[in-house]
């Protein structure tokens, strides 16, 4: 990928990078104390002001550096580490500090997901004794995990901190951003912010999932205080309604967290992204950005949601006679509200299938997000009393769901509606990558059906491309870069992008999952890792499936299971009969007699030698099983499926 250089960083970005060295005299330390106390006692209020936050250089000096050792910024890290010399010099860090207040220079960004991968962003910002949390998603699980619903991080760093933290700070409602929230509030019960679109998603979750939810609704522009953080909401367009990023104020300079964006000039909603604030907030001193990496690849500018408007127009107005259906996100608002427009200015009655995508409707009208009058809609029910021209159903499924409700449509399973020639079938999506297969055959499947399928062009991405992240880095002028949000070869274009606008290599940092991430005035720099990962959610399990619960699933799901009874006379600990296997998928019926008659002699062999009555635990019985066993089968077979032995005694 070309990146040209087209300018080189401001003079003043440079300025503000020059470091501030301020030395600490007992006057500016009882200061800090009183700052620091101050910042203590305002936690418990955490009110919602619409006032502009202080941004750039504070007034008074804030920051102390009392000296730039190593042991210094250990001890501000306060996170254990496994480097034995660390520790010794975290010890000597702490008797150093006896004789002066325990004051950190230190912000630390603990990443908790969402780097290196695209899915369940979490990241913990620390500064002393505080802690806040931007978004805590979940992301869907990969074909090697059989059997489980969703993973979530690995929050433990939290839950062992709990007490630092002043709250979780939500950007937008997407399930990458809030869906671990069910899971992280049984366990952390601390108060969420959000947009009012944002909060009602979170809340819809309560039905399903009963958690609580304490939460406090802001609007794009309000700053929050949640201890020495202050947090203000900026408007930015997404695909989904009241997405913001976030520009946090903390006491070493403002941390921008772009969220998800795109900069869209022609809004559904007339809201454009609130650049002139963001402009603003750039003019006055960004010390560190975090900014979204999914479209980094893609050259030029991410078309608006309302071009998606002008093409399904084209599509209504090219199918007058025909039945339309529209899958797309539930969740992207503005789409939907594009859909149920068209519908009404074509004389066409809504249909909505698909659960989440009722909800969301639901919800969008209750909240004041879009109003159209109850007539509009009708029941799936009532769609046969209409004639084809006059129906548009939305449906869920545009990823193809298997239990979705286009999926079901597309093979013949809803039993309300059937799929025919006269029906236009439009995807108004991409596939997210790795459900290409599970889409295309729902496209088949409606094809066979005799529909017509519209797929191509007919959406529009919520993630900012390569024009848009350079108007976004080149209006904060950021000291320190961090690309989020994105796996490692989008976050290693976008730090690429951000050195070709002038931000120095040095200070650029590639975060990975469980990154404690030092910065101070002077350097950003990775600086020890917390317990981090995948937590695997399975039904009712709340991330606590192991891993050899999933290593098992996958033995069995791939050479399947051979049961083995073995009964054996309590007194004499003889074999009283042959032993008994029963296999599941792992031989077809056919070749299963004759190695099932060959294993049990196999066994019988083995078995002979061993000694029932000396048997000192089970596990030296089911060595004797599996062994002998499992070479047998894989010299017959090359499958290795699980052995299950069962003693009887008879
Ligand atoms: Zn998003
Ligand atoms: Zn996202």
């Amino acid at each position: 990928m070309k990146q040209k250089v087209n300018r080189k960083a401001s003079p003043n970005a440079e300025l503000r990078g020059t470091p501030i060295e301020v030395s600490a005299t007992a006057d500016s330390l009882k200061f800090e104390s009183k700052v620091a106390q101050k910042y203590l006692n305002s936690t418990n209020e955490q009110k919602i002001n619409n006032h502009e936050s202080k941004y750039g250089v504070p007034k008074k000096p804030r920051q102390v550096h009392v000296s730039k050792t190593n042991n210094d910024n250990l001890n501000n890290l306060g996170v254990s580490t496994a480097n034995p010399q660390a520790k010794k010099m975290s010890i000597n860090a702490n008797k150093m500090n006896k004789t002066k207040p325990n004051k950190s220079s230190a912000l630390k960004i603990v990443f908790l997901g969402g780097v290196g991968e695209i899915g369940k962003n979490m990241t913990a910002l620390e500064y002393n004794d505080q802690i806040i949390i931007v978004d805590c998603g979940l992301s869907f699980p990969s074909n090697d995990m059989p059997g489980i619903d969703v993973v979530i991080p690995d929050y433990t760093y939290i839950t062992e901190n709990i007490k630092k933290v002043k709250g979780v700070f939500i950007t937008h409602g997407h399930e990458d951003h809030i869906g671990a929230l069910p899971y992280f509030l049984k366990e952390c019960p601390v108060t969420v912010y959000g947009t009012k679109l944002t909060l009602t998603l979170i809340a819809n979750k309560q039905k399903e999932k009963q958690f609580e939810l304490k939460s406090k609704t802001v609007n794009p522009g309000d700053v929050v205080k949640a201890g020495c953080f202050s947090v203000e909401f900026v408007r930015v367009n997404h695909s989904v309604a009241g997405a913001c990023a976030l520009a946090i104020t903390t006491p070493i300079g403002v941390v921008f967290h772009t969220g998800d964006y795109k900069i869209d000039f022609e809004p559904i909603d007339h809201n454009m992204i609130d650049l002139s604030r963001i402009a603003e907030i750039g003019k006055k001193g960004v010390l560190c950005m975090m900014g979204e990496s999914t479209n980094c690849e893609k050259e030029g500018h991410t078309p608006s949601e309302s071009s998606v408007g002008k093409t399904l127009e084209k599509i209504f107005a090219e199918n007058q006679t025909r039945r339309i259906f529209i899958a797309t996100f539930a969740s992207n608002i503005y789409r939907v509200q594009q859909i149920i427009e068209l519908a009404v200015k074509y004389g066409r009655k809504v249909a909505v299938v698909g659960r989440s995508m009722l909800n969301n409707i639901e919800a969008a009208i209750r909240i004041g997000e879009f109003y159209f009058d109850k007539e509009v809609f009708i029941d799936v029910d009532k769609i046969n009393k209409y004639e084809d021209k006059e129906i548009c159903v939305i449906s869920t499924g545009s990823q193809g769901e298997p239990a979705s409700a286009l999926s079901r449509l597309a093979s013949g399973d809803f039993n309300k509606i059937e799929i025919g020639k006269n029906d236009t079938v439009i995807l108004s999506s991409y596939p997210i990558p790795g459900n290409e297969s599970s889409v295309n055959r729902v496209i088949n499947n409606l094809y066979k059906r005799g529909a017509i399928v519209i797929h191509e062009n007919v959406h529009a991405s919520g993630h900012a491309c390569q024009e848009e992240l350079k108007t976004m880095i080149s209006l904060l002028k950021p000291k320190y870069f961090i690309p989020v949000h994105g796996e490692y070869r989008h976050l290693k274009i976008h730090s690429m992008i951000a050195e070709s606008l002038g931000v120095k290599p040095e200070n650029i940092l590639i975060p990975e999952i469980g990154m404690v991430a030092e910065v101070t005035k002077n350097h950003i720099m990775p600086r020890d890792h917390v317990q981090s990962g995948e937590r695997l959610v399975d039904g009712l399990g709340m991330g606590d499936i192991q891993s050899d619960v999933l290593r098992e699933r996958k033995i069995l799901s791939e050479d399947g299971l051979c049961v083995v009874v073995v009964t054996v006379n309590g007194e004499s600990g003889e074999l009283v009969t042959d032993p008994y296997l029963i296999t599941r998928g792992f031989v077809y019926s056919q070749e299963a007699e004759k190695l099932v008659e060959d294993a049990k002699q196999v066994l019988i062999d083995a078995l002979k030698e061993f000694d029932f009555k000396q048997m000192k635990d089970f596990n030296e019985f089911r060595n004797a099983v599996r062994k002998p066993l499992r070479n047998f089968f894989y010299k017959q077979t090359m499958r290795t499926p699980m052995i299950l032995p069962i003693i009887y005694k008879g």
